[in-house]
């Protein structure tokens, strides 16, 4: 089967400094890549560039067969197809939580309010905040936040959830129950890509681990090939770092 997401060459600079060389990614339907190195490597300049936050220099990005566009409407629309959850949460602090999830799927696709609130309760039971459907986002915890962007992300329906080190803000107490939402929508078969420094839900949840070292793509393999038969000396160092 053709991947989801196929990137070949992918160069991008800001300025004189190269972030990204030459990266080749495919990820496929179902798949559950998650992406670790070392802060600067070039992991959120990777999604940022996935989803056209940023514009790329030169390679390509193709997503379920189509060629990302540099702009215009079709970019919208692809772009509509590949959520994002971020560090930090990025939610319209003054519309409650329900609007935060309905809002995409009523403006962007046209969905009905009454079928966008459905669908929207039906998320936010999902994980795990349901109740809270009525309140402000600063009325909730970092995690439960964090949640709520997820149930966004999904309410849009898209092919592909990227999450850029969506626990790292997070108190400690608060990180697990945004991971176990997370494995739980890995388990369900959700393409994701996951920056992180979780080592643990790596190992658990990854079907691949990518290694990223100054731009490039330095090893990836199972989460069993990268932790226990790590080949290259930066990605040791590295683990002997985090692990
Ligand atoms: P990571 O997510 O792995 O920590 P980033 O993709 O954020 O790495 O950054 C990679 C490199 O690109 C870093 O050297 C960072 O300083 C640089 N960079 C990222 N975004 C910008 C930007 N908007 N302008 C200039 N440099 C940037
Ligand atoms: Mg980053």
């Amino acid at each position: 089967m053709k991947p989801l997401v196929s990137i070949r060459g992918l160069c991008k600079s800001f300025g004189d400094i190269e972030v990204l060389h030459d990266v080749d990614l495919d990820i496929h339907h179902g798949e559950v890549v998650v992406v670790v190195g070392p802060s600067g490597s070039g992991k959120s300049t990777l999604c940022r560039c996935v989803n056209r936050l940023e514009q790329i220099d030169s390679g390509t990005i193709t997503l379920d067969g189509e060629p990302l566009p540099a702009e215009g409407k079709r970019l919208a629309q692809l772009r509509a197809d590949v959520g994002m959850v971020f560090q930090s949460f990025n939610l319209f602090a003054h519309r409650t939580i329900l609007d935060n999830v309905t809002l995409g799927p009523v403006k962007v696709r046209g969905m009905p309010v009454r079928e966008a609130e459905t669908e929207a309760r039906r998320l936010l039971d999902r994980v795990g905040v349901g109740d809270q459907a009525g309140k402000l986002p600063a009325e909730l915890s970092g995690g439960q936040q964090q949640r709520v962007a997820i149930a966004r992300a999904l309410a849009m329906s898209p092919k592909l959830v990227l999450f850029d080190e969506p626990t790292s803000a997070l108190d400690p107490e608060m990180v697990h129950e945004v991971l176990d939402v997370m494995t739980s929508l890995a388990a369900d078969g959700t393409t994701m890509v996951v920056v992180t420094h979780e080592m643990g839900f790596a190992r658990k949840a990854a079907n691949r681990v990518v290694f990223m070292s100054d731009g490039r793509i330095a090893e990836q393999g199972t989460p069993e090939e990268f932790f226990d038969r790590t080949s290259t000396e930066r990605a040791r160092d590295f683990l002997s770092k985090v692990l």
